[in-house]
């Protein structure tokens, strides 16, 4: 009866928890920038009764309810420079200054507002029925996941050292599958690996009417744009999930000017870590290659950043967990052994800290049958019911499938009855 003892308050969470959740999509912020929601996470965390610490952005709260496991739960609470377009009523209107200084508008177009006001809401649920369980909650609350650097920040600031090992750690993200109301599992990897690469060749510059006096980048560029493909097409193997994306390439102001260089932006995915670290091998000889063929005055500055880890689902926590929400939601509301997923996540930085077992669900956010608007999309816009008291059960339904519950007496003892 445990569980149920946690959920049985759910409904009355649920109301104040809609209004954290539309708060903060009308308040998002950007990477590194997230002290609104920082603030709004630590006042509702206190006033459950957790012990709160900021650590490298983030905010920890850590429930010790007598000895036993110990869980963490994970959320993160950035969002991006997306101009908001869903027509929602508390749509944002927000701008702000990012890290280069430029003013940008933003949005939470890839849900973590939604990861945010569940996983207040589990701790809340779990903070209010202490007796029907033991062990430590660990409730994480992480920045910056869309730069691959939060989860980095909060290692490097201590988290290990300054919150109790957890036993398991759990994450969950708001995704167009399964459909809302459904929990999707995986066991091995379920997000890619990803780099980003910044590349810049350099030529030589002249008058567009005079090319056989320069070293024209544009036409470099262009080349390693198309050789760039043949990496997954001719050197991955085809058993293999690799992906290649030049998202950006700039050269040049004017139609009539040869331009001095050429600057790529190519982001990478694979599902095995020496399949990335192969493509970023792949793409490096390739524009060093072409920069030869094309007689660039000199060496090519690449640079690799934001680089996410895999994300890997230990097999028996997943089991557990899958159980656990089998046994909850029943069969027509679990996606066991859902596809994975091509995007990536800081998220295993934090388990992997720790040397602790992990695994990290979907849940849906958009009705079967309706349209499905992606992550990043500035139409982004997850229904609400019942997507974020889905995500709220599944925290809690995989938080208490470790933390020790607590025993319903016997009905002939708690009624003080005859027997034994
Ligand atoms: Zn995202
Ligand atoms: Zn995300």
């Amino acid at each position: 009866m445990s569980l149920e003892g946690v959920l049985a308050r759910v409904e009355s969470v649920t109301q104040w928890q809609e209004n954290l959740y539309r708060h903060l999509h009308s308040h998002p912020e950007l990477s590194f920038q997230e002290a609104e929601t920082a603030t709004e996470v630590e006042r509702h965390l206190r006033d459950a009764g957790f012990e709160v610490q900021r650590i490298g952005g983030g905010v920890v709260g850590v429930l010790r309810n007598a000895p036993g496991p110990v869980v963490l739960v994970r959320a993160d609470m950035d969002a991006l420079p997306v101009l908001e377009d869903t027509g929602l009523a508390y749509a944002s209107t927000r701008t702000m200054v990012d890290a280069g200084g430029m003013s940008v508008p933003v949005m939470h177009a890839c849900g973590h507002d939604m990861h945010v006001a569940a996983a207040v809401g589990a701790a809340a649920l779990l903070a209010d029925a202490r007796a029907e369980w033991h062990g430590t909650y660990v409730a994480l609350f992480q920045p910056a996941e869309e730069n691959a650097g939060g989860a980095r920040a909060m290692v490097d600031a201590g988290l290990v050292t300054l919150v109790p090992k957890p036993d398991v750690c759990l994450g969950q993200h708001v995704l167009t599958s399964p459909d809302a109301g459904q929990v999707g599992t995986r066991s091995g990897p379920m997000l890619s690996t990803a780099a980003s690469i910044r590349i810049t060749v350099h030529g030589s510059g002249s008058h567009g009417s005079m090319p056989h006096l320069s070293v024209d980048p544009v036409v470099l560029a262009s080349a390693i744009v198309l050789r760039l493909q043949t990496i997954v097409s001719r050197e991955v193997s085809p058993f293999d999930f690799a992906v290649v994306t030049v998202g950006s390439l700039r050269a040049g102001t004017s139609a009539n000017i040869i331009p001095a260089s050429a600057t790529l932006l190519v982001n990478i995915r694979a599902y095995d870590e020496r399949v990335r670290d192969h493509l970023v091998e792949a793409i490096s000889r390739i524009v060093r290659a072409e920069c030869a063929a094309s007689r660039s005055p000199r060496e090519p500055d690449i640079e690799v950043y934001d680089t996410y880890p895999l994300t890997d689902n230990d097999p028996e926590v997943t089991a557990t967990v899958t159980a656990a929400f089998l046994r909850h939601f029943g069969t027509e509301r679990v996606v066991a052994d859902m596809a994975p997923v091509t995007a990536s996540e800081d998220f295993s930085t934090i388990p992997d800290a720790f040397g602790t077992p992990y695994t990290y669900w979907g849940f849906g956010g958009f009705p079967a049958g309706g349209p499905r608007v992606p992550n990043h999309n500035p139409g982004f816009a997850p229904v609400i019911r019942p997507s974020l008291r889905t995500a709220t059960e599944a925290l809690v339904v995989a938080a208490m499938a470790y933390l020790d519950p607590v025993p319903t007496p016997a009905p002939s003892a708690a009624s003080g009855g005859v027997g034994r």
